[in-house]
């Protein structure tokens, strides 16, 4: 089914020009930093600061606990989807918290060695940009075993990877290097480039489903978190701005992450809002076709329990239950009806002379002869063997005999089509009972009409007995 025939109209042009609106929207979006980074480069003052080390580490131990979080909800996505992308940015979230945590923890030392405060920062982003550029080239691959999701050598080995490199961040903040600004620019610039990198991947990779977005948005925000560092100076307004930015991509990237933990557990399985659409309008085509096959099966099956295979006559239980409504109805509304005894005569000597599949073909016959003789709410069943019964709906006495009287005369002078032994005598004798008169319960009405059939088998057979 067309979706968007069912939305109602919606020309292209339209179509076309909105998309481009929403794409300028997110990228405006993604972009708005940049207006608060070149107020500050042209408007403010480089040199006013803002040196609060309690506020500083309540800031960082507040991005721990996020990053700590977001690696959590990230690894428990990944260990129930296995995608590799999930994977990659398990390991980006935890070792830019392992790593960045220690600038955070060495905020006492900016007064004894600013290096050691102020590298981990870099290496830290750096560290992520290159682990979530690995996982967007791992988009869409094959998801890993559940044996390699849990395998705890690849998670140490990365763990000790990330204290190496905390280990050699301050091995470098001793080193005579330390303090060409060249060291920390290289790492910030390094993330920023890789931050570049990685958006044009996304671009060019048309990796478009809104988790995908919504990783885009936060990849930008954190190249321009890597500008305003080195745009900034430590305690200045563009280096807290350039927290901030990194923490609005950190959020709205850990969204996205929550987002997934919630729907599919992947980035790469998250459908655009249209494509949802689709799919859901698919499955209810699907699940209504499923419905109407299910009632045609139901009809089917209830068809099948209540009729008898060989004469597609109603069978004993569902005569039962008719009968059983009948009186409910002839009680409740003050109303008769009359029953028929069938039993045809000497059917054995016809089994035994014609063969038992002519027998068959009799019974069929006889039925057909039956159904064309009562009226069309009356009903016929096969009690069993050859012996069946009628049901005649709001039926005196009288009318019950004639209808009685009509079977008799057409079996007797039937002609069975499908049978090619000529002059085949078939003859059935009737008992009829009525409702009220002969009792009011079922037992007693069947049993009148039973004695009625037998006794006009004594009567020489071929008739209808009603007293
Ligand atoms: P009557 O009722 O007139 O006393 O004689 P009958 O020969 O009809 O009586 P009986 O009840 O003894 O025989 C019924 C026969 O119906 C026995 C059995 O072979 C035959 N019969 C029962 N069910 C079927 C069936 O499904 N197919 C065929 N071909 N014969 C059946
Ligand atoms: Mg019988
Ligand atoms: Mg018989």
């Amino acid at each position: 089914m067309d979706m968007s025939a069912k939305i109602g109209e919606r020309p292209e042009a339209i179509r076309r020009v909105t998309k481009i609106y929403a794409a300028f929207l997110i990228a405006g979006f993604a972009l708005s930093p940049a207006f608060l980074i070149a107020y500050l480069y042209f408007f403010q003052d480089p040199a006013l600061k803002f040196e609060n080390h309690l506020f500083h580490e309540f800031a960082i131990t507040g991005a721990t606990i996020e990053g700590l979080f977001v690696t959590y909800v990230s690894w428990r996505c990944y260990l129930s989807s296995g995608e590799p992308l999930l994977r990659w940015l398990t390991l980006g979230f935890l070792g830019f918290t392992l790593i960045y945590v220690l600038h955070g923890a060495f905020t006492g030392m900016a007064h004894h060695n600013i290096w050691l405060f102020l590298l981990y920062g870099p290496a830290s982003r750096l560290a992520m940009a290159i682990l979530l550029l690995i996982g967007l080239l791992s988009f869409n691959q094959e998801p890993d075993t559940p044996a390699q999701r849990v395998n705890p050598h690849t998670w140490l080995a990365w763990i000790a990877a990330f204290l190496v490199i905390d280990v050699a961040v301050a091995v470098a903040a001793y080193s005579p290097f330390a303090g060409s600004p060249a060291l920390r620019l290289s790492m910030e610039g390094g993330a920023l480039m890789f931050s570049a990198i990685n958006l044009s991947v996304m671009l060019m990779g048309r990796i478009r489903s809104p988790l995908m977005t919504i990783f885009g948005i936060s990849i930008a925000l954190f190249g321009l978190s890597s500008l305003a560092f080195i745009l900034g100076k430590p305690w200045n307004h563009m280096w807290w701005l350039a927290h901030a930015i990194f923490a609005g991509g950190f959020f709205i990237l850990s969204y996205g992450i929550v987002k997934a933990f919630h729907t599919t557990r992947s980035f790469a399985n998250i459908y655009n809002q249209e494509e949802m659409v689709n799919r859901l309008a698919m499955a209810m085509v699907r699940t209504e076709s499923a419905l109407q096959e299910l009632q045609r099966s139901n009809q089917m099956l209830e068809h099948l329990a209540s009729t008898d295979p060989l004469t597609g006559a109603a069978n004993r239980r569902h005569f039962i239950e008719r009968v059983d409504a009948e009186i409910a109805r002839a009680k409740r509304d003050n109303l008769s009806f009359a029953l028929l005894a069938l039993d045809l005569d000497n059917f054995k000597a016809i089994n035994d002379r014609y063969g038992h599949q002519v027998g068959d073909q009799v019974l069929q016959g006889f039925v057909q002869k039956c159904t064309e003789q009562i009226r069309p709410y009356d009903s016929v069943a096969r009690m069993g063997g050859e012996e069946f019964m009628v049901l005649l709906p709001q039926a005196t006495q009288e009318l019950a005999v004639t209808i009685g009287e009509r079977i008799r005369e057409a079996t007797e002078s039937a002609v069975f089509d499908s049978i090619v032994i000529p002059k085949l005598a078939l003859t059935v004798s009737i008992g009829v009972s009525q409702f009220g008169l002969d009792g009011s319960t079922i037992d007693t009405i069947f049993r009148a009409a039973d004695e009625r059939l037998y006794r006009a088998k004594n009567q020489g057979r071929n008739c209808v007995i009603m007293e």
